[in-house]
């Protein structure tokens, strides 16, 4: 791997951020973290301060604000020195220092520790995540370096990280909307895992990409040749799926051809308008799918994500199209991180306004208030926040995200709270449905709520899918009668 020195961190950091205050102190923590890390090296046999200037590197990538920059050097200075958290505190600030014991304080699960234990440990990594989603973020860039060095490892702890990695952090990355971060570690993992099959899809993703590349590329042509005609400003790439991704959807079954997006075209522009414009281009060259159109600029995923996707048909083929802006594809690739730095000198408000609008975290937090037990609260977010979701509306058009398996009673205690007690009936697409009835993406939901009702049955508890819910029907007893 090719090695990088201070001067590729702040030339990458100098792409957004030109503010000398910000550079200097990015090379006071490098210095810092230097003098702390002198004379450790890594099992690589590289001086250990390359660890750290990686992970700083990988955080600038993702257009990480100042603090998390300098935080991502000094990551492993409280952990591995004489460095002390008051220490950091008095040479830099508050929020660094706060910021590097957070990600200390995240420690590496034992596979030979009892799962009580790990439990524990999961428990603190999700939970710390609530509190400042920066600690998580500077945590994954620490992550996707270890996976990238990981063959200087034994093989057993090879193993054990890329499981950790899977199970946990790329998760997180996904969650978080980090697509970039995600891939690569899922990738990593599921190549320390299943060497074999690694190999075997890598190469099946080289002949697909061969395949598919004339089409796209005439696609790209066509389309671009409208857009200079009309003047609209615009960036076209293409994007191939990752090596886990493709494997993910293989082992749901499907077969190679049915993967409708192996093969994605991007086409960035400047204006949410452009991007209607772009569209129309798009359907007027090439037939859509039209069970495949998904306007996420009108309803964002929860974790943030816009996009505007339609897959067309090219001959016998399906190439999927995703239309947005410059910064829905930051957002897209980085997840929050760039979402700060698109909104600016706002980021205390933004951390708030992400923790509540934000299912992923409301989740999160709910989880970690209902459960005292540690193994119920990481069952409960593997079940629930690490699983796959699916997305309904109300008469108004507004979109919820539920766990796959939520009943009507799931759905409404997440709109109505306490007050779903009250629920006697739903219909569902203008249809009556019983009170189990399981969503299915794209269901439109009306609630039927009688003020009379003597509140919840006492199978409610056992209907409902999410701990949420069925935390308030508990709280909410039926009266015997
Ligand atoms: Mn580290």
């Amino acid at each position: 791997m090719n090695s990088i020195c201070l001067n590729d961190l702040i030339n990458e950091v100098k792409k957004y951020n030109t503010n000398q205050k910000d550079i200097d102190l990015i090379i006071k923590a490098y210095n810092y973290a230097s003098f702390y890390h002198d004379g450790q090296k890594r099992e690589s046999g590289e001086e250990y301060i390359t660890h750290p200037l990686n992970v700083a590197f990988i955080l600038a990538e993702t257009h990480a604000d100042t603090d998390t920059l300098c935080a991502g050097l000094l990551h492993d200075t409280l952990e591995d020195t004489k460095a002390t958290k008051e220490d950091i505190e008095h040479e830099f600030n508050k929020n660094i220092a706060e910021l590097v014991d957070g990600v200390t304080n995240i420690k590496d699960l034992e596979f030979s520790s009892v799962e009580e234990v790990n439990n524990a440990n999961m428990r603190k990594i999700i939970v710390g995540v609530t509190k400042d989603v920066r600690i998580i973020l500077i945590k994954l860039a620490d992550r996707l370096h270890n996976m990238r060095t990981l063959n200087y490892k034994k093989s057993n702890k090879q193993r054990e990280k890329s499981i950790e990695t899977l199970e946990i952090y790329a998760p997180f990355a996904y969650y978080l909307g980090a697509y970039r971060l995600y891939c690569e570690l899922s990738d990593l993992s599921f190549m320390y895992l299943k060497p074999n099959e690694f190999e075997a899809l890598k190469q099946q993703r080289i002949n697909i990409k061969e395949q598919y590349m004339p089409l796209v590329e005439e696609m790209s042509y066509k389309v671009s040749r409208i857009l200079n005609d009309r003047e609209i400003p615009y960036d076209i790439r293409i994007r191939v799926k990752n090596v886990y991704g493709i494997y993910e959807k293989l082992s749901e079954g499907k077969r190679l051809v049915d993967i409708h997006d192996l093969l994605a075209l991007k086409v960035i522009v400047d204006s949410v308008d452009n991007c209607y414009l772009t569209l129309g281009v798009v359907h007027s060259l090439y037939k859509p799918l039209n069970y495949k159109f998904r306007d996420y600029i009108c309803t964002p995923k929860t974790n943030g994500y816009q996009s505007l996707h339609t897959t067309v048909y090219s001959g016998d083929r399906f190439i999927h199209t995703q239309i947005r802006t410059h910064d829905m594809d930051k957002i897209a690739s980085f997840g929050f991180n760039a979402y700060w730095d698109v909104q600016g000198d706002t980021r205390s408000v933004m951390q708030k306004e992400i923790s509540d609008k934000c299912q992923f975290y409301t989740s999160l937090k709910e989880i970690d208030s209902i459960f005292t037990n540690n193994n119920e609260f990481v069952k409960s977010v593997k079940s629930e926040v690490f699983s796959e979701k699916v997305y309904v509306y109300d008469t108004l058009g507004n979109v919820s995200e539920l766990p796959k398996g939520s009943t009507i009673i799931d759905y409404a205690y997440r709109v109505r709270g306490p007050e779903a007690a009250k629920l006697v009936g739903a219909l569902v697409n203008d249809k009556s449905v019983s009170l189990n009835y399981v969503l299915q993406s794209k269901d439109r939901i009306k609630l039927i709520i009688d003020n009379l009702s003597k509140g919840p049955s006492s199978d409610w508890s056992q209907i409902a899918h999410t701990s949420y819910a069925k935390s308030l029907i508990l709280k909410n007893k039926p009266t015997n009668y």
